[in-house]
């Protein structure tokens, strides 16, 4: 549901800035701009300024944007391995690498992990091989 208005905002914030920067320069370039050059209120060519700044900000709605959705991914891709990889998948997946307890890593073979909370309101702590880097599973985090 919190994703759902995350992309909504996004997209009506980053999509915005793209309209009104965009729109903006092709009216200073094609409608305003030479109905003011012609009626010469405005020296020639002195539009391009105003034709940029709105080109910018439309660049700068493009970038927070394809920001803003890479990072509502990333958390969508997260939250899925938070349900997807526990430990209990990993033990379905993996059964030959634990034995008696003792867990090993699937990418190296290590045999010491180690946990990390994740913080950001993610409550969720990360299991890896601080050998080869790889995240195991994932647990929730106790709330005591
Ligand atoms: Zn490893």
């Amino acid at each position: 549901m919190k994703i759902i208005i995350a992309k909504l905002f996004v997209l009506a914030f980053g999509g915005g800035l793209i309209l009104y920067g965009a729109l903006g320069s092709i009216d200073i370039l094609f409608v305003t701009g030479p109905k003011l050059e012609r009626s010469e209120l405005v020296e020639p060519g002195v539009m391009y300024v105003p034709a940029l700044i709105g080109a910018g900000i439309a660049l700068v709605g493009l970038v927070l944007l394809l920001g803003g959705w890479k990072r509502i991914k990333r958390f969508e891709k997260l939250e899925r391995d938070f349900r997807l990889k526990t430990f209990d998948w990993y033990k379905r997946t993996y059964p030959h690498l634990i034995t008696n307890g003792e867990i090993q890593c699937f990418g190296c073979g290590g045999g010491k992990l180690q946990v990390r909370a994740l913080m950001q309101h993610t409550y969720h702590r990360e299991h890896f091989c601080p050998q080869c880097g790889t995240t195991l599973y994932y647990s929730p985090e106790c709330n005591s």
